[in-house]
Formats: structure tokens, sequence, C-alpha cells
């Protein structure tokens, strides 16, 4: 059968793992057996704090700083990965940013272009460098957003079509390379308590929406992990192209 790899040793790289949902992500991969690949931006002592966290609980993880924008960055974060930890077999493509709410009429084209490379190209680059080693029973999970089906009016229309983005280059991905047994999937969550919302100018914004939220509030970090975790999980094994909607039935 193809989609057996339960023998393979499983390395895994989380991009934005400082903080927020890739935190708890790598902490649950780490705590099922993954190596883990802490990948951070800028803050070392979160994610050193992550680190730290997975080795307490009995696994095995590194952090590697790298601005997943950047083709190099994201070369040497695979070359550096596979020489620590052993050959990618898992990849979450976590990373992404918003700005402050406002108009697409008064959006600059840094700010678009910002958000396009961190959110889009990011995704393409680190799918790009995984596919290069991948073999059958390996996986990818892309973290999308609500927002894609929003399309996040008078807040972030540019978030929301990095998103939508996103989408299409998990559905192209994962028909490209179904018939290796590799599997591309996608959650979208909604609104989950993190730091992202301070960046978006309003720190309180779950809370403010949760009366708007069919389940009544916000989601965790440890919700939406729990999903990715699934997704890439041999579990999962006839599961490629889907997407999993966590933002409590919105
Ligand atoms: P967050 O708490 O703001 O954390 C962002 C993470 O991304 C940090 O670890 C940060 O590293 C890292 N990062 C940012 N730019 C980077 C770059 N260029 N290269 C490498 N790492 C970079 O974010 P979050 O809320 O957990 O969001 C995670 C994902 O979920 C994003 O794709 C987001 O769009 C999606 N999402 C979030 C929500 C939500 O309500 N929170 C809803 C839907 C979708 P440093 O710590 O080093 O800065």
């Amino acid at each position: 059968m193809a989609h057996t790899n339960s023998n393979q040793y499983k390395v895994v790289i989380v991009t934005g793992a400082s903080r927020g949902i890739g935190a708890a992500t790598a902490k649950l991969l780490g705590s099922q057996g993954y190596g883990v690949c802490v990948n951070y931006h800028k803050q070392l002592e979160a994610a050193e704090q992550v680190v730290t966290d997975i080795k307490l609980a009995g696994g095995q993880a590194i952090a590697i700083q790298a601005d997943v924008s950047k083709e190099a960055d994201v070369v040497r974060l695979f070359a550096e990965t596979t020489q620590q930890l052993g050959t990618v077999t898992h990849l979450v493509n976590n990373v992404g940013v918003l700005f402050t709410q406002s108009k697409l009429v008064d959006l600059s084209i840094e700010r678009f272009n910002t958000v396009m490379t961190t959110n889009v190209t990011s995704c393409f680059l680190c799918c790009r460098e995984a596919i290069k080693t991948m073999q059958a029973g390996c996986a990818i999970v892309n973290v999308s957003s609500a927002a894609s089906r929003s399309g996040a009016p008078n807040e972030y229309v540019d978030y929301a079509a990095s998103k939508g983005a996103m989408d299409s280059l998990t559905k192209g991905l994962s028909l490209e390379v179904a018939a290796d047994g590799i599997r591309v999937n996608a959650v979208r969550p909604g609104c989950i308590y993190t730091d992202m919302h301070a960046d978006g100018g309003e720190p309180n914004r779950v809370d403010r929406l949760s009366s708007q939220i069919p389940l009544q509030r916000g989601g965790t970090p440890e919700e939406v992990a729990e999903a990715i975790a699934w997704l890439l999980s041999d579990a999962a094994s006839y599961v490629t192209g889907s997407f999993i909607d966590l933002a409590g039935g919105r």
C-alpha cells in the first residue's frame, strides 16, 4: 500500500511556530513523535520556549530562524532541518500576517505585496522545497483562513485574497502529487485567540465577534492544531485536496 510510511521517522517543519497556532501545532506534533523544526522570524526566545516545552514532554525539536518569504532562507531552512533532524516528511505552512483594518481603497502597494509574499510566496517556496524530497506517505497542511470565503471586507481584503490564493495552491498541488502518494490539505480557521488580532489593530477582536459566531466563542490554537495533526497523520490517508473549516459554524 502506497499510503503507509509508519515505519519512517517523521520530520516536520512548522513555519511560524514561535507563537499562536504554529506553536500549538509544533507542541502537539512533538508529543506525537515527530522531529519538529520550529521556524520563527524574529522572536528567538518564544521559539526556544516551544523547543524546551517539546523536549520536556519527551520529544525532539530544533528552532531555526528563517524569513520564509525569502527563497534563500527557505532553502537554508530545509537544508538545516535535513542535516539536524533528517529528511523532511511533513510540512505545515502556518506563517501568515495581516495589518491594520482598512478598506481596499486605502491599501498601499507595499502592504499588498508584503501580505502576498509573506502568506503566499512562502507557501509556494516551502511546498516546492518539500516536494523535491517527499515520498508516498508524506503530507502538507496549509493554514488558510475563513477569510478566503468571507473576503474580509472593510478589514483586510489583501489578507483574504492571499488566503484564496493558498486555497487554489492547495488544490492544484494536491492533484499534481496525488499519484505519488503525497497528500496536500488545508485548514481554514475563523476567530482564534492569538497575537494576530493586535497586528490588525484590535487585540480584543475575537471577544467582540464572539456573539456572531454560532458556537458563541472564539477558538483556541490547540483546537486548530488538532485538525492539522489529523490531516498530517496516516489516519487521514484518503484525504487530499480538502479543507477543514474551524470557524465555530461560520
Ligand atoms: P501569530 O500569533 O501572529 O504568529 C505568527 C507567527 O508567524 C509567529 O511565529 C511569527 O514569528 C511567524 N512569522 C511571521 N512572519 C514570518 C516570516 N516572514 N517568516 C517566518 N515566520 C514568520 O499568528 P496566528 O494567529 O497563530 O496565525 C497562524 C496562521 O493562522 C496564519 O497563517 C494566519 O493567517 C492563520 N489564521 C489565524 C487566525 C486567527 O484568528 N488567529 C484565523 C484564521 C487564520 P515571530 O514570533 O518570530 O515573529
